[in-house]
């Protein structure tokens, strides 16, 4: 069983609601991976253990090419840690930042990875249900990488959990109907859209306006 003695901790890779995220080396190996750090005091306080579970076993269970592995797990007394693998090239929002928009060529080659990438999930009755460029790693490579499973669901049932981003929400969402897999097919045009553009589709000054466009 791992545990924390096992790493050397380095710099922090990033942040999210309830997670940071560090790259470690395995002490042993040399082996570099992330480490994302969540603290069970906030699992208790928003009542994540569902969905952290959900987050740990499905993306443990996939083994793409494009979807970031999920090596394994420990804890802690204060801690739950998760061993990820290491996207050396960061966010895909980083990438498009810093170019404002992509070719056509690199548009297409990323919409094919993630399409790829997510037939795979679906054939699997996963759905990740918060595609955006946050959650889309790269590798030192430069290839896409699919993170951050912490709102996906494994089912064949349509799913009533309102969720997910609201630059990226299918209608089906916005509008609290039942969802299928075909949420994250949505992403993809609009992930489409905003890398060949430089932003999102249905982005506006207010939630009420996305919501409505
Ligand atoms: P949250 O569930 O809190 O949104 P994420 O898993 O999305 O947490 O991680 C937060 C951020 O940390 C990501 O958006 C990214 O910038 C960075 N990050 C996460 N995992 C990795 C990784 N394996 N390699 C490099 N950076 C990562
Ligand atoms: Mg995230
Ligand atoms: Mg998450």
């Amino acid at each position: 069983d791992w545990s924390i003695n096992d790493f050397e901790v380095g710099r922090p890779l990033g942040k999210g609601k309830f997670g940071r995220v560090y790259v470690a080396r395995e002490t042993k190996t040399k082996y570099i991976v992330a480490l994302k750090v969540i603290f069970k005091e906030q699992i208790e306080k928003y009542k994540l253990l569902h969905q952290l579970k959900r987050e740990m076993t499905i993306q443990t269970s996939l083994h793409h090419p494009h979807v970031l592995r999920l090596y394994g797990w420990f804890h802690d007394a204060e801690r739950i840690f998760l061993i990820l693998e290491y996207a050396h090239g960061g966010e895909l929002y980083g990438e498009l930042q810093r170019s404002g928009h992509f070719s056509e060529q690199k548009a297409a080659t990323y919409i094919a990875s993630l399409t790829h990438a997510l037939a795979y999930c679906h054939e699997k009755h996963v759905i990740h249900r918060d595609i955006k460029p946050e959650n889309l790693l790269l590798d030192h490579e430069g290839r896409l990488k699919i993170a951050d499973f912490g709102w996906s669901v494994q089912s064949t049932n349509k799913r009533r959990t309102m969720c997910g981003t609201l630059d990226y929400l299918a209608p089906e969402m916005v509008e609290n109907r039942p969802h299928d897999y075909a949420v994250d097919n949505w992403t993809l045009g609009v992930l489409c859209y905003e890398f060949l553009y430089g932003s999102p589709p249905f982005e506006a000054d207010g939630q009420a306006d996305t919501f409505r466009r």
